[in-house]
């Protein structure tokens, strides 16, 4: 469900900018989606491609890239990549953190005829 009402969100900004340029169709969505946030990129598109059918949006490409899970470690400031359930630094073992990617959720852009 949590996946449901981000899409319907997501969608909603697509038809609104597709509006502000008076486009006819769009043809591609690109999203941007963090790791972190916990949203299954298979599940925004099944959605999507559900919400798209008799709107400009109809077969419209979605594509969506995923941010991996980065922080930066408040003790050596190095920044690296974060594994599911070990948020300790590789560098020095420290584990206050401040979360520096992978909370994106966003269209990023839409291309439109
Ligand atoms: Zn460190």
């Amino acid at each position: 469900m949590h996946e449901l009402a981000i899409t319907q969100n997501m969608f909603d900004i697509v038809l609104k900018k597709a509006e502000q340029v008076h486009a006819k169709k769009v043809t591609k969505i690109n999203l941007v989606i963090g790791e972190m946030t916990g949203v299954v990129s298979d599940s925004v598109q099944f959605y999507l491609d559900f919400m798209t059918k008799d709107t400009i949006a109809e077969g419209a490409v979605v594509s969506i890239k995923m941010v991996p899970a980065q922080a930066r470690c408040r003790n050596c400031n190095r920044t690296f990549e974060m594994q599911e359930y070990d948020w300790t630094c590789p560098n020095c073992q420290g584990n206050i953190i401040d979360v520096i990617a992978g909370k994106e959720l966003f269209v990023e852009s839409i291309e439109v005829d």
